[in-house]
């Protein structure tokens, strides 16, 4: 009796197309250390290199599942979205730049509006996103961050963006300047409110995003080595005809010179925001009659 017995069933063969080791999107390369991070390993690290810390780029709906309580939030405001009202034309027509975005990136604007609970506090957080055109501020990214900020101050509860922008967006000309403006003038009705915003400086943060909502928070943190500023750094050479320092406009030389109050590793942006929301809400406004919250809600309306 031999030892081994054939199966009746035979192995099947597999045909050589599919002959193939798949290796594609198993490892990723670091950008800044060259490592080769298994990707699995970096899902869970939140996109940062577990050698040298390096923060991937991420997108606005990845941002916002790390940070609300179980991933959890309500998507709002996801009607605003860009016309073309100038019908700007520059190397290729705005309206047929706007379709691509959408395409690619799959969102409907350059940024997303949630609301849920951080750490049980009730927070009302937008992300910006890079990969719709550079996360560019025009109308609908300033009307959202005016509607997200307005809603926080009717629901008494805290703002946070997460900023991600090359800036305001050229196509919409004059409209998109004026977004900073509307922005700041809602973000002084929130102080009045005493509602807390935490503004979160992520890479890059540029142009007219940096000069308005990005650098008027109560609390502003950065990630690490995150491009911040306004213009270029070669525009500043040639204006002020100096030689800049090294390292100029990133989050740590932008904190050592009194701009940003601290630098926050991604994987501590959580628990560090809840830790500031504890201290900043105050329980007496949760707290006031629902007849002085009529009259506010009325007021808003006007
Ligand atoms: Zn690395």
């Amino acid at each position: 009796m031999p030892w081994f017995s054939k199966k009746n069933k035979r192995i099947e063969a597999v045909p050589p197309e599919e002959r193939v080791v798949k290796t594609e999107n198993v490892f990723v390369k670091c950008d800044s250390c060259e490592a080769h991070l298994y990707k699995g390993e970096l899902d869970e690290a939140l996109q940062v290199c577990v050698h040298c810390g390096y923060h991937f780029r991420i997108g606005a709906h990845e941002r916002l599942a790390m940070f609300f309580d179980d991933g959890n939030f309500e998507e709002l405001d996801a009607e605003v979205i860009s016309i073309d009202p100038l019908q700007f034309v520059d190397s290729k027509p705005y309206t047929k730049r706007l379709h691509q975005a959408k395409e690619t990136s799959g969102l409907p604007e350059a940024i997303i509006n949630a609301k849920g609970k951080v750490g049980e506090h009730p927070v009302v957080a937008a992300a910006m996103d890079m990969s719709f055109i550079g996360g560019s501020m025009g109308s609908a990214v300033g009307e959202k961050v005016t509607r997200l900020i307005e809603r926080a101050i009717t629901e008494k509860a805290a703002v946070v963006i997460f900023a991600a922008s090359g800036g305001a967006r050229m196509q919409e000309g004059t409209l998109s300047l004026m977004q900073m403006a509307k922005i700041s003038a809602a973000l002084a009705k929130l102080d009045e409110a005493r509602l807390p915003f935490i503004s979160v400086l992520t890479d890059p943060t540029t142009g007219g995003v940096t000069a308005s909502f990005a650098m008027l928070g109560d609390v502003i943190i950065a990630e690490p080595l995150a491009l911040i500023g306004f213009a270029g750094p070669r525009v500043i050479e040639q204006t002020i005809r100096q030689r800049l320092p090294k390292d100029f406009q990133r989050s740590e030389f932008l904190l050592e010179h009194g701009m940003l109050d601290a630098i926050v590793d991604r994987r501590e942006i959580r628990p560090f925001v809840i830790k500031l929301l504890s201290f900043m809400m105050n329980p007496e406004i949760r707290e006031e009659q629902p007849s002085r919250n009529q009259s506010a809600k009325s007021g808003l309306r006007k």
